[in-house]
């Protein structure tokens, strides 16, 4: 395609010249398809075969519409319009799956095409290949994956008389003699390719094939869990809970689109307040939709659904492979699986009748897409409760500014608090320890004196830490280790970024350079650090804390837990596993310990750098710091041994890491909200990253300027007052995996439409042959 975003191609619907369809279209078929396929009708969310120019290309149909409808797209000539050639599958999603699609073109400024995939099923490469049969068929994972194909005698099977030469179809023949049936890979296994025999066969009805779907188990999500009767196991609701619940459950009966955030602490009994509200919408036939952060979605997370609603549960997540997400969609598809439990992917199974849907953890930054089309799953779920007469639970320890924002203002928006423990037991205590403190009198270690101690303590006794390394892998700044200070850019308010390069500070935001001091600029301190130390240093140096450690063996594990260790499938879960199992010992690891864990015998919690992220060049940082202190802090103490908390910073006195410890979010808000005001970032604004990358430096750089150009352009022509559009500048990570990035920063009102100016912009453009854009709308790292 040369155009940066596409639209939809339009046919005629064969046989019927008073019908067309808007068609997505997706790669080009390797072949011309014949006529002899199954006849299937032209319905929306069929793949279909179309022709394009001199070749033929795989689509999908939006809609179909009546020609005399008058509302042919623009500059479309009925006349002129080709026909389909041929409908190659069942619809994969129905209207509403297309106008969803539509809208996350639109809301989120992206290729059609990349927005109708979500909706077709996983791995559903859009290829076309002639079946064994003579008929086209798109390539299914179904028969990519697990070849379900079976054989068994036909009506003309007894009286079949092999013809000489053809020992493949006698031996099919004979394979059936013995055993009845075959499976057609297991035929081929063993005698070589059979299809040709096997379609020869089947012309003279001496054997018939069968598709035996299988249901391939999922496994490591926790299919086998048991069905119980709902009141057998459900606890009686807290006050709180059931308040809670009532409000869904109104919302959802209300059908209007509404939104409930449930704001309560770790262990607050969130999770049972979406299972008692779904119990209400399915005895209402209706189904609900849950969505759980990929790496908290665990078989302990699944077996509480399945515990509760048996084999009505379906589960779809990425770390399945394409086959298993594919029985799983069809489960769907058939109308059985009543409630879906999954990644943001979720969203896009055909699921019918959602009454309600579920976002956990819905603060969690992995619900927003990272590639084309990068939309968020909260205001997805949002738009779809509304199109489909649904509601949709939000729920968090720690909701974003955003949601707390929309609750204030939003009269659709309802909260319902949650802040005690369902079992009664107290929050855990969290105690600050200054570093820069310990550093003035003579420590050196990233451990603390009262870490040390309290390592000492739990361990000796035969408990259980977790210890967090905050961490950002790639953003160094720089940090006085006598005073705290942290150099920022005074127009953004962000934190500047060293380079090593040139030994320079820059900020990601408006571009602003400045050569790295050499003492610090507040306290004369010669001690500047640059900050980014890895979970492996940190390892080595507590092995050696505990190896002198009295009481403590030295074979207390350390488990530690990193996008190194956690790469392979099922790594996370394996050692999340070891911890749970092990008596004495220390689980260290990045931010991703925050997540999925859930373990009652943890008695110390401890970050060793809570700082980190308050230096990390985004207009969250200071969000993120509260929330990731506050989610870490809830891990502890969670049964009958209390919890100790302890927060290392350099930052004494930072307002989020303080408020997060006294569990005070209005202080938190009261200093942050007043600052997103002022700076104009969000709930107070709209924005949009419009990004450029590509192989080349100067070509990149020089793409971005004409992109910058062209976005003020277009924001002149269709935003307002109060828009603005930010010099192009390198992005936080200006160079990944050999590919430059730069990135111009869009800002408009609160509550503007910025597509109103980027669409204009992406559809006028052209694509350049070497630099690729693309717009972040809401961008979640800006
Ligand atoms: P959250 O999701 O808010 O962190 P959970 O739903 O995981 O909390 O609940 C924490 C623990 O409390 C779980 O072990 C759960 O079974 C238990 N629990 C939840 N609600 C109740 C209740 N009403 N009475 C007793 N225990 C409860
Ligand atoms: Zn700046
Ligand atoms: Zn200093």
């Amino acid at each position: 395609p040369t155009q940066a975003l596409d639209a939809p191609y339009t046919y005629v619907v064969p046989e019927s010249d008073a019908a067309y369809a808007p068609v997505t279209l997706f790669d080009e078929v390797d072949a011309a398809p014949g006529t002899d396929g199954e006849e299937l009708a032209v319905e929306v969310g069929c793949a279909v075969v179309v022709p394009l120019g001199s070749r033929k290309v795989v689509g999908f149909v939006l809609d179909v519409r009546d020609l005399d409808e008058g509302d042919a797209p623009d500059g479309v000539d009925p006349a002129r319009l080709r026909p389909i050639d041929a409908v190659a599958s069942k619809p994969y999603f129905n209207e509403e799956g297309a106008a969803c699609a539509r809208w996350i073109a639109d809301r989120y400024i992206a290729p059609l095409s990349a927005c109708v995939r979500l909706f077709t099923p996983p791995g559903a490469v859009p290829k076309m290949t002639r079946s064994p049969y003579g008929a086209w068929q798109l390539v299914a994972p179904e028969t990519q994956e697990a070849d379900d194909r079976w054989i068994v005698p036909g009506p003309a099977f007894d009286d079949f008389q092999p013809r000489k030469n053809a020992a493949k179809q006698d031996a099919v023949v004979s394979a059936l003699k013995s055993g009845g049936e075959a499976k057609v890979v297991e035929l081929t296994a063993q005698v070589g390719a059979v299809s040709g025999a096997i379609a020869a066969l089947e012309k003279k009805g001496v054997v018939t094939v069968e598709h035996r779907r299988r249901m391939r188990s999922v496994g490591d999500a926790g299919a086998s869990a048991a069905p119980v009767r709902p009141s057998a196991s459900a606890p009686k609701l807290t006050d709180d809970q059931a308040r809670a619940v009532e409000l869904v459950v109104q919302a959802s009966r209300r059908g209007k689109g509404e939104a409930v955030l449930v704001d309560g602490v770790t262990g607050s009994g969130k999770t049972e307040v979406y299972l008692r509200a779904i119990e209400d919408v399915l005895a209402h036939g209706r189904t609900a939709c849950v969505l759980v952060p990929e790496i908290s979605l665990t078989p302990q997370t699944v077996g509480r659904f399945r515990r509760r609603f048996g084999d009505k549960v379906a589960v779809i997540h990425s770390r399945m492979s394409p086959g298993e997400r594919y029985d799983q969609w069809d489960f769907i598809k058939s109308g059985l699986a009543r409630v879906v439990v999954g990644a943001r992917s979720a969203l896009f199974t055909p699921l019918e009748n959602v009454g309600l849907y579920v976002i956990d953890e819905e603060h969690e930054g992995s619900y927003k897409q990272d590639s084309a089309p990068r939309y968020h799953a909260r205001d997805v779920a949002l738009w779809m409760a509304a199109r489909n007469g649904a509601a949709v639970v939000l729920g968090s320890a720690t909701p974003s500014i955003e949601t707390l924002h929309a609750c204030a203002k939003d009269p659709r928006f309802h909260r319902a608090l949650l802040p005690r423990r369902a079992n009664g037991r107290p929050m855990p205590v969290v105690q600050v320890v200054d570093m820069a403190k310990e550093f003035g009198s003579g420590s050196r270690s990233m451990f603390s004196l009262a870490l040390k101690r309290a390592l000492e303590e739990e361990l000796s006794a035969g408990r259980k830490a977790v210890l967090m390394l905050n961490q950002r892998g790639f953003a160094k700044f720089l940090l006085c280790r006598e005073c705290g200070f942290v150099p920022e850019c005074p127009s953004c308010s962000t934190s500047l970024t060293y380079h090593e390069r040139g030994a320079e500070l820059a900020c990601h935001h408006c571009g602003r350079r400045e050569p790295a001091p050499g003492r610090c600029p507040e306290c004369g301190s010669p001690y500047l650090k640059k900050f980014g130390a890895g979970t492996q240093r940190v390892e080595s140096e507590l092995r050696g804390l505990l190896n002198e450690m009295e009481g403590v063996g030295t074979d207390v594990p350390i488990i530690r837990m990193d996008a190194d260790t956690t790469s392979r499938k099922g790594a996370h879960q394996q050692l999340l596993e070891t911890f749970a199992a092990a008596d004495a010992a220390v689980l260290l690891g990045t931010q991703m310990i925050a997540k999925g864990l859930d373990f009652d015998d943890v008695t110390l919690v401890g970050v060793i750098n809570a700082d980190t992220t308050l230096h990390i060049p985004d207009y969250r940082a200071s969000e993120r710091t509260f929330s990731l202190v506050e989610q870490v802090a809830g891990r502890a103490g969670r049964a009958e041994l209390p919890g100790c908390v302890l927060v290392q910073t350099y930052e004494g006195d930072s307002v989020p890491i303080r408020a997060a410890a006294a569990y005070d979010r209005a202080a938190f808000l009261k200093d942050e909200l007043p600052k997103r005001r002022l700076l104009r970032y969000p709930p107070y604004a709209a924005m949009a990253n419009v990004l450029v990358w590509g192989k080349n430096e100067s070509e990149v750089a020089a793409e971005a300027e004409a992109v910058h150009k062209a976005v003020q352009t277009s924001v002149r022509d269709f935003g307002g007052d109060g828009w603005s559009v930010l010099p192009a500048v390198p992005c936080v990570l200006a160079k990944l995996r050999n590919t430059y990035r730069w990135h111009v920063v869009v800002r408009a009102p609160a509550g503007e439409d910025l597509s109103r100016a980027l669409l204009p912009f992406m559809r006028r453009r052209r694509a350049h042959p070497s630099v690729s854009v693309a717009v972040d709308v809401d961008p979640f790292d800006v």
